[in-house]
């Protein structure tokens, strides 16, 4: 049997596309040069023995988020590791998907991407474990450049939507 999930990657300019193509292809490509880039992607994947079919959808911002049905979806919680003002986002973007879900758990996991750039970090592991502590969930530091725990984070989030 194969078991269809749903993915919704928030918030821009942090690798939202990068980590999608990653994931999904293995590939990466620098500097605003996306030639197949697109908004939705299909994988299938096998984890901890079972089948699934993700779709995984990239949305920028609130009205596209709201148009979605949310029924049954994971959300990947995207910042980047050298902007502040992507990681202060994360809170907006968890409080905005509360309110409209009406209610405080859903199952998410929160990555800080881009640790290959190691010399622009502007948040500590720390700062971001505590806030992932706040909201009793997951919290992975990828690169989507190096294929740094891109596949654990989606696969986790996976996992998270099995609990609920
Ligand atoms: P999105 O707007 O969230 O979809 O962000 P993109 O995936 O388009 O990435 C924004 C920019 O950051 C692009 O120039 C990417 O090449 C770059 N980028 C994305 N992920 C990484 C990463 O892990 N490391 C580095 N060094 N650059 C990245
Ligand atoms: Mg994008």
């Amino acid at each position: 049997m194969m078991l269809y999930r749903h993915i919704v990657v928030g918030k821009g300019g942090v690798g939202k596309s990068a980590l999608m193509t990653q994931f999904v292809q293995r590939r990466f490509f620098g500097d605003g040069y996306w030639p197949m880039e697109e908004d939705t992607y299909r994988k299938q994947v096998e984890i901890d023995d079972e089948i699934y079919l993700l779709d995984i959808v990239e949305t920028e911002c609130q009205q596209e988020i709201q148009g979605l049905d949310l029924k049954g979806e994971g959300f990947l919680i995207v910042y980047s590791i050298t902007n502040r003002e992507s990681f202060e986002q994360v809170t907006r973007e968890i409080e905005k998907i509360q309110k409209m879900k009406e209610k405080e758990d859903f199952p998410m996991v929160i990555v800080g991407n881009k640790t290959d750039l190691e010399k622009d970090r502007k948040i500590s592991q720390n700062e971001a474990m505590d806030l992932a502590k706040t909201y009793n969930c997951p919290f992975f530091e990828t690169s989507a450049k190096n294929n740094h725990n891109v596949q654990e984070a989606f696969y986790q989030l996976v996992r998270e939507l099995n609990l609920y």
